[in-house]
């Protein structure tokens, strides 16, 4: 079948272009086979093709990408590698635990490569910091510490006094701190990553597969070449109904985020605060925030229901607006401090907030539907797939099939204008939190 949906690339990554020069892509050309073809090199791609040639040193495997890896959304994010969810349901023990369980298994994987491969990628255990400044923020909170304790995790809460020495800003008034979490720069992990696979697996880029024949054997075809295969992996998120799976099943959204230039000598002075940061909004549809290790502000807000992943430069210009209010909001005692990047990126939901990771048809593995947290779940999800699809009898195995099915969204006309309303009615309600 033709694919008629591709990723788009609009170079605004601020994180990418933060990286300087970058190597040419290797481009897949001319005709091969191969035992093994992954599509997608965000984390769940990367980490299914690792994981395969790890298992399988003695077998070819290609992952084919269709841009840049780190312009994808897995090098455009906010840089938190989560060990706990934002959302921990009440009825569902079993599920967050397995959850928690997972996301540290990929935290501690992520962890061992970037300190075998010298990824420089500003990883750092800083853990994270949900804030508020409503009382229904407040709210949101207590309920979430109360639910994460009895889960045995620990929380920490902290004050206007004590947020405002950790963040320099006294914009909050509540906060509750998670250890757990790791912060990174996401371009620079994500590269990192795919410049230090194992040596039979090959990383092509620029090479978007635009024919998929799903027979016996599969052929995938690019521009300028082919790769003949019996085992294909789609780690192609959003954009996996494109190749005839998952549809009405997935959806997607955009979130956006920008980043300021360093911060003069001057201005983190007046700033003050610990540095390295991270802080997580106590709504639905309000702000992240990132401090980075080369002080730089990260301002991460506004969602955009555009299922034909289509994003113009106008509303490009209509959310840096809403991110440069949120930032004076913030920081009043920045004042010069203005954005050198804007950008948007593809959230991959599910109706009943679940991954899949796991068989499609004869061959035809996926492992995408990170449900808005893919660093830590795409990874996993990654590596259990590979796992499964080499017949290894992993725990991981057995937890990331233990999931439901995924649900069907209704018709697309309806979905639309569910998610339009519940889009605008989180961003309405965020009100301060925003
Ligand atoms: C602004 C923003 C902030 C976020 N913040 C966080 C955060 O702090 N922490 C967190 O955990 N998550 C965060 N997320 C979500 C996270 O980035 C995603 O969940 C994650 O990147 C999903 O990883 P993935 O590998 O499943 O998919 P992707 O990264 O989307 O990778 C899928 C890949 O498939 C490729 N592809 C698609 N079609 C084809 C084709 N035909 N041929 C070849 N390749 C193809 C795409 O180019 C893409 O590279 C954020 C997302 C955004 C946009």
């Amino acid at each position: 079948m033709k694919i008629t949906s591709f990723p788009r690339n609009d170079h605004t990554n601020g994180w990418y272009n933060t990286l300087g020069d970058q190597p040419p892509a290797r481009v897949l050309q001319g005709d091969s086979r191969a035992d093994w073809v992954v599509v997608g090199g965000g984390f769940a791609g990367l980490a299914a093709a690792r994981r395969l040639g790890e298992l399988r040193p003695d077998d070819r495997v290609v992952l084919l990408e269709a841009g840049r890896i780190g312009e994808n959304a897995s090098g455009r994010n906010s840089g938190f590698v989560i060990d706990l969810p934002h959302d921990i349901s009440k009825e569902q023990p079993e599920h967050d635990l397995r959850q928690i369980r997972v996301n540290r298994q990929a935290i501690a994987w992520l962890q061992e490569l970037v300190e075998r491969h010298q990824i420089r990628c500003q990883w750092s255990h800083r853990g994270k910091v949900h804030v508020s400044v409503t009382d229904k923020g407040r709210r949101n909170l207590e309920v979430l510490t109360t639910r994460l304790s009895g889960l045995g995790e620990a929380v920490e809460t902290w004050d206007k006094a004590r947020l405002k020495a950790y963040l320099g800003t006294d914009y909050f008034d509540y906060g509750i701190f998670t250890p757990g979490c790791i912060l990174m720069q996401p371009a620079a992990l994500v590269t990192g990553l795919a410049r230090s696979m194992p040596a039979n697996v090959e990383v092509y880029e620029d090479s978007a597969v635009s024919e998929f024949s799903d027979g016996a054997p599969k052929t995938l075809t690019t521009a300028e070449g082919s790769v003949t295969t019996s085992s294909v992996i789609l780690a192609t998120n959003g954009w996996t109904p494109a190749f005839g799976f998952l549809e009405r099943q997935l959806l997607t959204m955009h979130t956006f985020a920008s980043l300021t230039r360093p911060l003069t000598q001057q201005e983190q002075a007046d700033l003050g605060g610990e540095g390295d940061w991270g802080t997580i909004p106590s709504t639905l549809g309000a702000t992240t925030m990132r401090y980075t290790q080369d002080h730089r502000l990260l301002i991460r807000r506004s969602l955009r229901y555009r299922p034909d992943f289509n994003i113009l430069p106008s509303d490009l210009i209509q959310i840096r607006g809403e991110h440069e209010d949120t930032l004076r909001k913030r920081f009043p005692m920045l004042p010069e401090l203005d954005f050198e990047d804007t950008w948007g990126g593809v959230l991959c939901m599910s109706r009943n907030h679940v991954p899949k990771c796991g068989a499609l048809g004869d061959g035809v593995w996926a492992a995408v539907c990170q449900n808005g947290v893919g660093a830590a779940k795409g990874t996993i999800s990654g590596r259990a797939v590979a796992e499964l699809a080499t017949g290894a009898d992993t725990d991981l195995v057995a937890d990331m099939t233990a999931y439901d099915e995924l649900q069907r969204f209704p018709p697309a006309f309806i979905t639309g204008l569910a998610f339009r309303a519940r889009i605008a009615h989180a961003q309405m309600m965020a009100g301060k939190e925003a």
